[in-house]
């Protein structure tokens, strides 16, 4: 069987900051933020009043898991993290509706979250082969924060990149109420990754590139998996695989997809 090696599950105490508060940061000093240890009310708006979706959201979910089971997805964590996060609660309320929809909503700014069952893919092809939870990861591209709060249910750490300072800050608030305590969001630019949290057993990118950013392969750890949307040489853009072995690097070209593009700098 093809075990994935364990990675450090933790930074050592002194690695991780656990500041409750992220003050936004220029590249380069950048500091993670714990959003689950804010100390923000504790009491979550009831779902029918945020989402209009009525108090059962559940079973909308289930049914959203049953349909990412049909298309073919099957790795038991990643589907058991689709049916616990709750995605209309990271859309605008009048999008709510269509949250359990597979379909790709706007988030603002221009940016959009991707469509479910993209998201429940990209981090299947990353945890290719882990049974049990992967160490620490790094997403690229926080947008609203939904994928990061899927995330943080099959790694053991969490963190997540964003260049836009409207949704680094969208995204916190977003997560604030999930107390998502291995969550750490990074206001910065991905293009360069986040060396201080590597190295990862997984790097996924939620914004499409023309090439690999070197910053992220050399942040990869050995048995450890990118997935990333990047344009082919055919010209279009396709997910790609790149796993990490003791004798370099392989990667595979997969499916085509159209995600927003990877930009550079902050802003
Ligand atoms: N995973 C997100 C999807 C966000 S869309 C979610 O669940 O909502 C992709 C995001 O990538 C956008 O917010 C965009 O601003 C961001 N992005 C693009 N280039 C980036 C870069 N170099 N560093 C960090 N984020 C970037």
């Amino acid at each position: 069987m093809n075990q994935r090696p364990g990675f450090p599950a933790k930074l050592p105490s002194s690695g991780a900051p656990r500041s409750t508060r992220s003050p936004v940061s220029p590249v380069g000093t950048a500091k993670p933020a714990t959003v689950g240890l804010s100390p923000a009310s504790p009491v979550r708006r009831p779902a029918a009043l945020s989402s209009g979706l009525g108090l059962d959201s559940g079973a909308v979910r289930a049914r959203m898991v049953s349909k990412l089971a049909a298309q073919g997805l099957q790795d038991p964590m990643v589907l058991q993290a689709m049916g616990t996060v709750e995605r209309h609660r990271f859309v605008e309320t009048a999008l709510a509706g269509q949250a359990y929809e597979d379909t790709s909503l706007p988030i603002g700014l221009g940016q959009t979250i991707s469509k479910p069952n993209v998201v429940a893919r990209m981090i299947e092809l990353m945890r290719e082969g882990a049974t049990g939870k992967l160490g620490r990861i790094l997403e690229i591209g926080t947008g609203c924060g939904y994928q990061a709060a899927v995330l943080s249910h099959v790694a053991t750490e969490v963190y997540s990149i964003e260049r836009l300072r409207g949704l680094h800050e969208k995204a916190r608030e977003n997560l604030r109420p999930l107390r998502l305590h291995n969550v750490h969001l990074i206001f910065g630019d991905g293009m360069l990754g986040y060396p201080k949290g590597g190295p990862y057993a997984g790097i996924i990118s939620a914004a499409g590139g023309e090439a690999v950013p070197q910053a992220w392969l050399d942040q990869l750890a050995e048995g450890g998996r990118l997935v990333a949307p990047t344009i082919t040489p055919a010209g279009h853009q396709a997910l790609v695989v790149i796993l990490r072995t003791a004798q370099g690097f392989e990667r595979q070209v997969l499916e085509a997809v159209h995600f927003v593009p990877l930009k550079s700098g902050i802003a």
